[in-house]
Parts: structure tokens; sequence; C-alpha cells
């Protein structure tokens, strides 16, 4: 809150003791949700892929590649012209492009007058020839699918909801269509876009020629597993060059991977050996991470005369890539590439300061002056926990709602301590475990490993105490507000927010505020 200057500049030079210790006092008392780990600055979290593939392009943009879009669509044939022997084997991997047919759908007297039936008038010769164009106009590509349902209504003169249920029950065939599939393929390694490319490109620019590009390939998987994908991200990348031997790819792949950390290198030929890279060129990279150790991280080859004469590309080419989702996992250590991937499709796990995040308090006092009250109950009523009853000590003197109100902590009946032996234990989480613990050596784990929330029972339920008291004082009432065994969280004026009692449930974690809090607080108008 603001303070004022003047006064703690005097008092500083008459008693600085005084000015020092009265510090706090400038503090506003935050709300539940304004104490830490409620309070933070969230960071959004980015996708880890995303985030990886941002890594790639700015690493190889340092390097001085240009960035390029290479095709998605190939066609059968430059599989074949690519790959040459093994086509067969990679086109058995491939997705091919496929569609709906666009039906030749005749126009017979019973289907106008099934259309007349729909829409209650006869189908005259001139509506019905319009319906005939409209439909073969349709099959000749004339307009988009989507437009059909549109053009027919014109063409018949109703409204489109007419439509739908005419193309539905007097047009079956277009229900009954059956996907038909191209000769064009989805790629599946980025090199089908670079041959393309390069066709283009190699002898009009400035040898060598650097090009990047971190896109999508697809892969007819017979099915996703924790390392394999339907579509994935390769980061790939060429050179051009009439000098290019396999030392550029060691040196681009050091490059390269030197920005995530990997510090040293070993080259290993392949066993693979595609035959769209010259023999004894494909060569394995494996990386050398603090962290991760040695790993394999990429491959690079030098693409095969043979291969590259079929485009009419005259000058070697080396050609690095990495599969970005395995990059992923490695550098965040993930074991399950869908769930890195796709993340929101799988149950969440919550770290335990996620989780303390989510116990708050289910009432508070709508006022500053409330909040003070709060501050007050708990600062007199800890050192007095045991005192024995009946016992009632004065908290707190102030205006509420303007009414002067003043809240005692009491307990009035005999042979009892101010507060029951629960009342001072805290919030922790520990292990995705909710715990109310006392600060004894039994809890001294949990409270040394565990995550604090920043609330305590007799915090909880001081605030209860005090919204209740503002209530009244509205009013123009004292109230006397009791809290007593904890045995569900809402006892104690705890609110655990629902996604996390959703996740403690379902992993079988220990959700535990139970005990005796016996806080007693009273207030009066004066
Ligand atoms: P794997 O043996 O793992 O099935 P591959 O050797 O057939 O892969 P390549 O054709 O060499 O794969 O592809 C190069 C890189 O692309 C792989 O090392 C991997 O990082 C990545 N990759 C290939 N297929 C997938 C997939 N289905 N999901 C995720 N990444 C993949």
């Amino acid at each position: 809150m603001k303070f004022d200057i003047e006064e703690f500049r005097q008092r500083r030079k008459t008693d600085f003791e005084g000015a020092w210790h009265a510090g706090p006092s400038v503090i506003t008392p935050p709300a539940a949700a304004g104490i830490y780990p409620r309070y933070t600055y969230r960071r959004a979290k980015v996708h880890p892929i995303f985030d990886t593939i941002a890594r790639l392009r700015e690493a190889y943009l340092s390097m001085g590649f240009d960035e390029a879009m290479v095709p998605v669509f190939i066609d059968e044939q430059d599989v074949y012209r690519q790959f040459g022997p093994e086509a067969a084997a990679v086109l058995d991997r491939v997705y091919y492009v496929g569609g709906l047919p666009r039906p030749n759908v005749g126009i017979s007297r019973e289907r106008l007058d099934a259309i007349a039936a729909i829409t209650g008038s006869p189908v005259d010769e001139a509506t019905g020839e319009k319906l005939m164009k409209c439909l073969h106009g349709y099959k000749k590509g004339k307009f988009d699918g989507d437009d059909l349902t549109h053009e027919m209504s014109v063409a018949l003169g109703v409204d489109d909801g007419v439509v739908v249920h005419i193309l539905d029950t007097v047009f079956p065939e277009f229900r009954e269509l059956a996907p038909e599939s191209s000769r064009t393929t989805l790629r599946s390694h980025m090199t089908s876009g670079w041959f393309l490319s390069l066709a283009q490109m190699w002898d009009k620019r400035p040898l060598p020629i650097r090009m990047f590009s971190v896109d999508r390939c697809f892969r007819r998987e017979q099915e996703e597993d924790a390392t394999h994908l339907r579509t994935y991200h390769s980061a790939s990348c060429i050179v051009a060059g009439e000098d290019v031997t396999v030392d550029e790819g060691k040196a681009v792949a050091e490059g390269l991977l030197s920005a995530f950390g990997f510090t040293e290198f070993r080259f290993q030929p392949d066993e693979k050996r595609s035959k769209y890279y010259m023999p004894e060129t494909q060569t394995e990279v494996y990386g050398k991470h603090p962290v991760h150790g040695w790993v394999e991280v990429a491959t690079f080859g030098i693409y095969s005369p043979a291969a590259l004469a079929e485009y009419g590309v005259g000058v070697p080419v080396m050609n690095l890539g990495m599969g970005v989702e395995r990059l992923a996992m490695v550098l965040t250590q993930a074991e399950d590439v869908r769930k890195l991937s796709f993340a929101q499709l799988y149950p969440p796990v919550y770290s335990d300061t996620e989780l303390a995040k989510a116990v708050g308090l289910r009432e508070e006092p709508q006022t500053l002056e409330g909040r003070r009250a709060v501050a007050a109950i708990v600062a007199t009523a800890a050192p007095h926990a045991n005192e024995p009853s009946p016992c009632e000590f004065p908290a707190w003197t102030g205006e509420l709602f303007g009414k002067t109100v003043t809240i005692s902590v009491a307990e009035p009946e005999e042979n009892s301590r101010l507060l029951g032996p629960a009342a001072l234990n805290e919030v922790f989480v520990r292990n995705g475990a909710i715990l109310g613990v006392p600060d004894t050596e039994k809890f001294a784990e949990v409270r040394a490993e565990g995550v604090p929330t920043g609330i305590s029972f007799l915090y909880a339920a001081a605030n209860l105490a005090v919204a209740r008291i503002e209530e009244a004082a509205r009013l123009g009432e004292g109230t006397s507000v009791q809290v007593k065994m904890s045995k569900h969280p809402s006892d104690v004026n705890l609110k655990i927010e629902e996604y996390a009692m959703r996740y403690v449930t379902d992993n079988k974690k220990k959700l535990d505020l139970r005990g005796p809090v016996f806080l007693t607080v009273t207030s009066k108008i004066q």
C-alpha cells in the first residue's frame, strides 16, 4: 500500500529501530490467492516439438542455410526415380492421396416425381433441365462439392434445407460414394521434395546451395508406438556444390547439434545403405550430451548421381536429416513420442508445485480490514495455542462496514486448550499427496521435501471466521464462529480445485486434511 514518506523519514531520525520494525505495516495483507504458490507469474507452456523446431530453425539460419518449403505431394513415379529398386518398400510405407469420385447422376421421371413429392409442387421440364445441367457441372468440376447444395437450390428454386433432404432421399449415390486413391503420395522423406527442388534450381543459383526445411513427413506405420508417429517432423538440409564431400555432413552435424548442447560427435557408416545415397556415404551421427550421453541424432549421405541424374542435377549434394520428435525425446527425456506430441490427449502429470497452486480457500473476508483481522487472529492464536481453557484473547479491533468491531479468540469450555491439536497443521503437497501436517519430528520429511501451500488450518479457519464476522457486522451484529473437527477439506474452509481432486483420486494419491481444529472466534460491535 502507499505509505507516508514523511512519517518514516522523521521516525528514522528519532527512532531508527522502531521505523525499521514498522516496515511490515506497509505491506497489504494478501488474499489467499495472492500468496505464493497460488500467486505466480505464469509462463505459457511451449510445445516441446515446436520448441525444438524453433531451435533447429535458429541453428540452421545461424549457419547460413536458407529456409525452404519443399513439395509435400510426391508422384509415385518420383519415388521410383529417387529410390530405384527400393521404391516398392518405400511405397509400402507411404500414404496415397485419395478422394471421393464425383458420381454420374442421371435424372429419371421417377426422380423428378420424388423431388416433387418433397417440394410439394411438380418439377416442370425447364427446371428438370436446369437440375441436369447443375449435376453435370458438378461432375465436370465446375464448382466445389460444398457448393452443390446451393447450386441445386438455385436450379430447383427451393430452400437449401429442402435440397439436403432431396440429396439424402432421391440421390442415394452421394451417400454411397467410396474413396478412390490417386498415384500421388504424401512425402515420407524430405529427400523427395529436395530432388524436385534441386531439379529446378541447381544450375540457376550460385553454388554451393545451402538450404534447409523443418517440416512434416508422413509414414503409413502399421501402428503408432512409443517412437513412431504417422506424421513426424524432419529437420533436413542440403548442400549442393562441386566440392561437396562427406566432411560437409560431419561439419553440418557438429554445427547444428552443438546448438543443442552436444559436445562430441562420432560418425558411423549406416547399415541401411539407402539407394538414393552414394555407396559408403550414408552415415549415422552420434552426439555426446552432458546429460543424455551418447545418442543417435542424425543421418547424412551424398545423393547418388544415379538418382540426381534422373532430375538433371549435375553436382554432388549432401543431405542431412534428423527426426525432430526423436531429438525432442532425447532433450526432454520423454519415453513416449505420442505423449510428448499429443500431451493433451493423455492424463496430465502435475508437479507438487502445480498441485499446491490448486489448494485455496472457500470463503475469505471481502475487505482489506478483514484480511488484517485474519492476520491478527493467526498472530494471537498461534502463540497461545496450548493455553488452558477457559480462556479468551482479544485479537483485533477495527472498522468493518462502518462498525467498530472487536474480535477475540476463545475457548469457553473447561479443561481444554485454546486451539485443537491440528489447528497449526500446515498444508503441504508431497509426491502428489495433499497433507495437513504439524511441525513435528514425524512430519519433518514432508515439510522439508514437500511444497508448502502457505495455508495452515488456523489461517483457513480464521478466514472463514472473519468472512462470517463481516457478514454479521454488515447487519450491525456480533457473532461467534466455531470450526471443530476437520474431516473433509471444506470443514476447515479449504478448497481443492476440481482438476486437482481428480488428479489425486485418479492417481490414488492421499488427501489427508483431517484433524481436531477447535477454533472459536467471536466478534462484538462496540
Ligand atoms: P525407424 O527405424 O525408427 O522406424 P527409419 O530408419 O525407418 O526409422 P528413416 O527413414 O531413416 O527412418 O527416417 C529418418 C529419421 O526420421 C529417423 O531416424 C527418425 O528420427 C525419424 N522417423 C522416421 N519415421 C518416424 C516415425 N514414424 N515417427 C517419428 N519419427 C520418425
